[in-house]
């Protein structure tokens, strides 16, 4: 391309010529006048000036933050009894980092590892050639130690030789020559000084008197020989300073006139004052790392030395504040206070506090704030964030630790699950196990149910987990625990392989259990075994019979044909499994199901897998932790101590834990209590998150998350018609963007398998005139499961529409007050059916709306007559209290009946 000038060039980029030639100049270009020439070189030069001086444009943002922010309120039931709404603020927050900055990150990443490479080969390299040096400088020590030492012998040989300085002379020389190190008298002197054969008593004198000198001048040379040599290494040490000093003195010219020389460079053959600079950078590194330390903290920090830091020490020969920012990687766990987080970042609080607030979180010194809002906020402030494990999880580790079994493990009974499609005898088979092998009478015949027995064969013990159904089976699994050794596949013979015979079959397969086919129903005429090993054959499962290796067993559950050879079989494939298990220590194992009983408290059914459980150890079991007050096996009988694959009931924990979690004895109850309560903390947190989900207000916003929208709901209606209308009038709501899912509806209160079906479809519990029963609603409770009740047709629908567009507010909710159990009812002249209760939950009030429910079905709505105790006549009656009362116009209360007193309250939303 053709030269231009400097007054074109200003027209082609569009700048005045004044400030063009400006940045001409500060880009160290001639230039001075608008009609000077620019070769396409000097373009380049600016445009290289420009683009370091400017930075890389970039229109463009390289990280997006969004926030969102949804408000809420809860309801729950205080200590009192008295309900409370709870306001419940949910923030989140998304950042969205360009790809092409990530990888810029990854690039610069990979070129400070190599810097940090090449440094540390140079410094290798640079080490190497000191000890050469130092190594030349000794052999040239030695060298001239010898020559003096050769030179001081001969002169201490001529001393005492005397008369005969040529033999001296020439046997130094030689010494000098060989260069040996060994200090002999010469040979010469030694020939001479032998005893001739016929010696005069003078001549001995003589050659005594001699011999004296002669050692001496030996010692005397030795000396001299010593003092020769110190001075020599004086002499090397001072001249090896004198190089270095000389090399350093180099270095730091070089270092100023090429500031951009990278450290590396600069280190090379940088002897002993480079040692020395680094030593002190140690030094200095190990105070900074011990001061910011958090006493009583084990978290250690990583300080990040940065080559530009570490040459300016090199070069300035002191220490210096750095004029760089230093980048921590800072350990966030998963929760940490904000003053904690800055001291790991030698930030101020405030700095730290004032960075969050722009991020849209308020917090104060010593709140805490989650993993995932610290390590934004790390990033944000310029530090490199590293999530680390949480305390719980290392409380957890410890725990694993605190138990350690030394002794010898014992063979253990094999402990089996019964699988397979339903009404395929899995059940029948069970019973019929039990009651062919576990001795009736034993303490009443069987009474008990505890979801697991064992049993007692010739040939040894089973332990059956009586939880068929493979969602438990899962469940546990999902929970970490592997109870089951093997896994029993009952398959009916008159029906052949089945959907959930499949599944169980996956189920067992995945989890790595070995599988025994019982084909049951060997009784009926139409059974058909080949049929079944044919189907299973096509699954992988080949028959021994048919050269596979699986056992097949053919049973009646009726007949108890072939059960003997089932348990056979179970016990040849424990043998080849070789269980064992330490049968003393603390006991471990998993809880197989457990209930709060009244008058027990909760009750917990566990299978014991290693060591050996006693009444009176402290048990922790997922988060519930107490002493082990009572114990009783299968059949309900009290026992002291139970080992391995044995299951028990226990009582004194501090709740029910759930199944499939695991349960272990602690020593230390301290300990205890703290993993537990860690534990809660996190099911609470996974509790109000599926109650948020669970809300109708919130099923706009669940919605939006979801793939396809759809709305899941869970019905329940006091009679069929009423269903049937709400039914229709639900899935006339269906649009093309918004479906009506429901997931299961029927007349009936509300149970526990209503509640988990919602759970786990994330559905909203809707109730028209019914109630949940009190199991359902601990459930829910428990949860943190929302429900909600209707006794008008179009409110619900109307709700479930505007929750649909996201438009329900503000919040009608009705609220229960209290509830009361109807005990006894009996006739009034005044009053006609007076009703005798008691109170169990909540307050009754005069004068606020009543139900009342049968059921837990709704039969009649209206107010209460009177309110009465002990004849008197009150405003309010509170919970535990017995009362006398009367309803408006109604006079069909039954015992059993339950008066419910209802308050419609505004909520409002706000957001
Ligand atoms: P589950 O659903 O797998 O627990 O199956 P059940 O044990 O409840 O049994 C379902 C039905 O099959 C019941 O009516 C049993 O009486 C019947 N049944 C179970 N085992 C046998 C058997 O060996 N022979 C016959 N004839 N019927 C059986
Ligand atoms: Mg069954």
């Amino acid at each position: 391309m053709a030269e231009t000038t400097v007054k074109k060039l200003a027209e082609i980029v569009g700048t005045p010529v004044d400030t063009l030639l400006k940045q001409m100049k500060e880009a160290g270009l001639p230039h001075g006048g608008a009609e000077d020439a620019v070769s396409d070189d000097q373009k380049q030069t600016l445009l290289a000036f420009l683009r370091r001086a400017h930075g890389t444009p970039s229109a463009e943002p390289q990280k997006i933050t969004l926030k969102r922010k949804s408000t809420s309120t809860i309801k729950t039931t205080g200590a009192s009894g008295k309900a409370k709404t709870v306001a419940v603020e949910v923030r989140k927050k998304r950042t969205y980092v360009k790809r092409s900055v990530i990888e810029e990150q990854e690039r610069e990443r990979e070129e400070q590892e190599r810097a940090e490479r090449e440094r540390l080969e140079a410094e290798a390299a640079a080490r190497k050639a000191e000890e050469d040096a130092r190594k030349k400088a000794e052999e040239e020590a030695i060298a001239r130690r010898e020559a003096e030492r050769a030179a001081a012998e001969a002169q201490a040989a001529r001393e005492a030789g005397g008369e005969e300085p040529e033999a001296a002379d020439a046997s130094a020389d030689k010494k000098a020559d060989d260069k040996s190190k060994r200090v002999s008298v010469p040979k010469g002197s030694v020939k001479k000084a032998e005893p001739p054969k016929d010696e005069t008593p003078e001549e001995r004198a003589k050659r005594e008197e001699e011999e004296r000198r002669k050692r001496e001048a030996e010692e005397q040379r030795r000396k001299q020989e010593a003092e020769a040599r110190k001075k020599a290494e004086e002499e090397a040490a001072r001249r090896t300073a004198e190089e270095a000093r000389r090399m350093a003195e180099e270095l730091e010219k070089r270092g100023q006139q090429e500031p951009e020389k990278a450290p590396e460079e600069i280190e090379t053959g940088s002897g002993i004052v480079t040692e020395a600079m680094e030593a002190s950078w140690r030094d200095e590194e190990r105070t900074t790392k011990r001061r910011r330390r958090r006493p009583g903290s084990q978290q250690t920090r990583n300080v990040v030395a940065h080559g530009q830091m570490k040459s300016s020490f090199h070069k300035e020969h002191g220490f210096k504040s750095p004029t760089e920012k230093m980048v921590y990687e800072v350990e966030v766990p998963e929760t940490i206070t904000v003053a904690d987080l800055s001291q790991r970042m030698n930030i101020k609080a405030r700095e730290v506090m004032r960075t969050l607030m722009k991020m849209g979180e308020m917090a104060t010194v010593n709140q805490h704030i989650d993993q995932e809002t610290a390590m934004l906020l790390v990033e944000e402030m310029g530090h490199k964030p590293r999530a680390v494990k949480g305390e719980e999880q290392s409380l957890e580790d410890d725990l694993a630790n605190l138990v350690q079994y030394t002794d010898e493990p014992q063979p253990r009974a094999p402990v089996v699950t019964i699988m397979g499609h339903v009404d395929h005898g899995k059940t029948s088979l069970l019973d019929y196990i039990r009651r062919a092998k576990v001795a009736e009478g034993e303490a009443g015949g069987i009474t008990q149910h505890i979801g697991a027995y064992h049993v007692d064969t010739d040939k040894g013990m089973i332990s059956f987990l009586d939880t068929p159904g493979h969602a438990a089976f899962t469940a546990m699994r999902a929970r970490g625990a592997q109870a089951t050794d093997i896994v029993v596949i009952v398959v009916a013979a008159d029906d052949g392989v089945m959907p959930q015979t499949e599944e169980a079959i996956n189920h067992a397969k995945a989890a790595g259990v070995p599988l025994i086919i019982a084909v049951n129903k060997m009784d009926k005429e139409s059974a058909d075994p080949d049929r079944v090993k044919n189907d299973l054959s096509q699954l992988g499962i080949i028959s021994e019979e048919w050269g596979g290796d699986y056992q097949f067993q053919y049973v009646s559950a009726h007949t108890g044909l072939g059960v003997d050879d089932l348990l056979d079989a179970i016990l040849l494939q424990a043998e080849l499994l070789e269980l064992k298990a330490v049968p003393v220590g603390p006991a471990r194992g998993v809880v197989i199901e457990s209930r709060i009983e009244k008058g027990r408290g909760p009750v917990t059914s566990v299978l014991i897998q290693e060591g050996r459980l006693k009444v009176g150890d402290m048990v922790l079991a997922g988060a519930h932790f107490g002493r082990n007050r009572a114990m009783a096996d299968e059949n309900g009988k009290p026992i002291t101590e139970a080992g391995p694959s044995i299951p028990v009931e226990i009582l004194g924990l501090d709740g029910a834990p759930e199944s499939g979690e695991q349960f272990l004895v602690v020593a230390d109850e301290k300990k205890a209590r703290e993993v537990a309560e860690f534990r809660q903390i996190r099911d609470r947190d996974l509790k109000l998150k599926r109650a948020q989900a669970s809300k109708l207000e919130n099923l706009f916003e669940t919605m939006g998350e979801k793939e396809a929208k759809q709305v899941n709901i869970v019905l329940k209606t006091d009679v069929r018609g009423s269903l049937e209308a709400l039914l229709g009038a639900l899935s006339d709501m269906n649009t093309d963007e918004v479906k009506v899912n429901i997931v299961t509806a029927g007349v009936g209160a509300i149970n526990e398998s209503d509640v988990n079906l919602a759970m786990t479809s994330e559905a909203v519990l809707l109730g028209f005139n019914v109630r949940a029963d009190s199991a359902a609603k601990k459930l829910c409770e428990r949860e943190g499961m929302d429900l909600r009740y209707y006794s008008i047709i179009y409110e619900l629908i109307d709700d479930v529409k505007k929750a649909m567009s996201g438009l329900l507010d503000p919040e009608h909710r009705e609220e229960i007050v209290g509830v009361a159990e109807v005990r006894d009812v009996f006739r009034s002249s005044k009053f006609g059916a007076v009703a005798g209760c008691m109170v169990v939950e909540g307050t009754l009030r005069r004068n606020l709306p009543i139900r009342v429910l049968r059921d837990d079905v709704v039969v009649f709505e209206g107010q209460l007559e009177s309110l009465r105790r002990f004849k008197e006549d009150v405003p309010e009656v509170r919970n535990g209290m017995e009362c006398g009362l009367a309803v408006k116009s109604y006079n069909d209360v039954k015992e059993g009946d339950k008066i419910e007193v209802f308050e419609v309250r505004v909520v409002e939303r706000s957001l």
